[in-house]
């Protein structure tokens, strides 16, 4: 899996910033420079009046601010699995790589077996892997041996089944029908700061399977440094709480 961002709205704290300050303030903030518009809130400078403002809004669940700040996400090589949690949030824009125009008709056996085209979970290779719903805790090392004979060769049979159903000229996108759940797809995916925060509420939670949780933890990670105080603040006081920005 790999995660970059690839646009962001600029200095997103002060958009968030100077659309809450036009909440409660009498003038203009189109016609007035950052400094007047945060003048009202503590601080001795402004990178010190944008933390008090940012974390004020947070702590008492201001969140419309944080819906105009938006950044742009590629992902390469998530499960179909996790794509299907990921897209049922309904307030973030995917574009996903096609199935029915992509034939991976040129798949290196090889790759198949490392795991590129097919994502392989932790349980298949790592004995002390212990899931959220894996029956039992670690395991033997034959019995993860015997989970990773039967995956591959599961895999395997499936991308030569496509392969030939590709061969005897079907078209990719019934082709497709026969790989995995697992089979591996890049997107591009944009939210708002609050979605980001509401997508974290749900899949950086304990209860969120390892992959899309793997995937939001990157998320927040460039997150952390494209808009800082809110997600130092995020880290620090919101995540994992039992109240979470959406119900
Ligand atoms: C651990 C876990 C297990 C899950 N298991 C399942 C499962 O077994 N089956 C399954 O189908 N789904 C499952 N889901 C998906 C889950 O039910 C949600 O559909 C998904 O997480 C999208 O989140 P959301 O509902 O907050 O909506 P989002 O689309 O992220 O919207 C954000 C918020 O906007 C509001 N909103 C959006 N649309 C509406 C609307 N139409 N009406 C009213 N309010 C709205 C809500 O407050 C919502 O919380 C699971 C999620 C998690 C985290």
């Amino acid at each position: 899996m790999d995660v970059r961002l690839l646009e962001a709205t600029d200095d997103p704290e002060r958009v968030v910033c100077t659309a809450a300050r036009n909440d409660y303030a009498a003038g203009f903030v189109g016609e007035q420079s950052f400094a007047e518009t945060m003048a009202a809130i503590d601080g001795e400078t402004l990178a010190a009046k944008k933390r008090t403002l940012v974390g004020h809004l947070l702590d008492h669940g201001h969140f419309g601010p944080f819906e105009h700040p938006q950044a742009t996400f590629a992902v390469e090589g998530i499960s179909r699995s996790c794509m299907a949690q990921l897209t049922r949030h309904r307030h973030v824009s995917f574009d996903v790589q096609s199935m029915r125009y992509v034939a991976f008709d040129e798949v290196d056996p090889a790759a198949v077996r490392a795991g590129e085209m097919v994502v392989t979970p932790p349980a298949v290779t790592d004995p002390d892997w212990v899931g959220r719903k894996q029956r039992d805790g670690a395991v033997e090392e034959s019995v993860v041996e015997e989970r990773e004979r039967i995956f591959r060769e599961s895999v395997a049979r499936s991308v030569a089944a496509y392969q030939e159903l590709l061969d005897s000229g079907m078209a990719p996108e019934d082709a497709r029908f026969v790989l995995p759940i697992g089979t591996a797809v890049n997107l591009v995916m944009s939210m708002n700061v609050r979605m980001l925060m509401h997508v974290a509420d749900m899949r950086a939670a304990a209860d969120a399977q390892w992959e899309i949780r793997e995937l939001t933890e990157r998320v927040l990670d460039l997150a952390a440094e494209w808009c800082p105080l809110t997600f130092a603040h995020y880290e620090e006081h919101m995540k994992g709480r039992k109240n979470r920005l959406a119900p």
